[in-house]
């Protein structure tokens, strides 16, 4: 099943099966059920201290947030990371970003100390954070393991 997505109608709440093989080829998919367009985005949104409350708090799905800023050297080199995770994880992970130079209060909050910072949120909650560039694979587990987890709670 790994070469497929499951995402989640926005309209009807049908959990559609979507083949990446149709992605790859540009395809925008639509509901099974009632033809609404799911939510593929074509990159990660973009956060801002005003839409946290709404854009992460309030998601239905965990969030990876990618906290950034345009001088920051590995901050590039994990960017298009992220882009690509946006899209594999479409569905069952909101992948966001936010420029820390332009949002203080989030950093602030979250003690950020340097970046790149990827934090992994559910109801706005950390549940796991990766400080500097991290690799792909790294940072996939710990998404799955995000989403395993069924609350807040650690387990460990
Ligand atoms: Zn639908």
């Amino acid at each position: 099943m790994s070469d497929a997505l499951m995402i989640q109608c926005p309209a009807c709440g049908t959990v559609n099966r979507v083949p990446q093989a149709k992605l790859a080829q540009g395809q925008r998919p639509v509901c099974g059920n009632c033809k609404a367009a799911l939510p593929l985005s074509a990159g990660p949104i973009t956060v801002t201290d005003q839409s946290f409350l709404n854009d992460v708090e309030r998601s239905s799905l965990p969030v990876l947030l990618d906290l950034w800023a345009p001088w920051c050297p590995p901050c590039r080199m994990v960017a298009p990371i992220v882009e690509e995770l946006a899209t594999e994880m479409a569905g069952r992970v909101q992948v966001a970003k936010m420029n820390v130079d332009e949002n203080p209060d989030t950093s602030r909050r979250f003690q950020v100390q340097s970046i790149p910072t990827l934090l992994v949120l559910k109801a706005g909650k950390e549940i796991d954070r990766m400080v500097g560039a991290q690799p792909k694979s790294e940072i996939v587990k710990r998404l799955e393991r995000a989403m395993a987890s069924g609350d807040c709670s650690t387990g460990r």
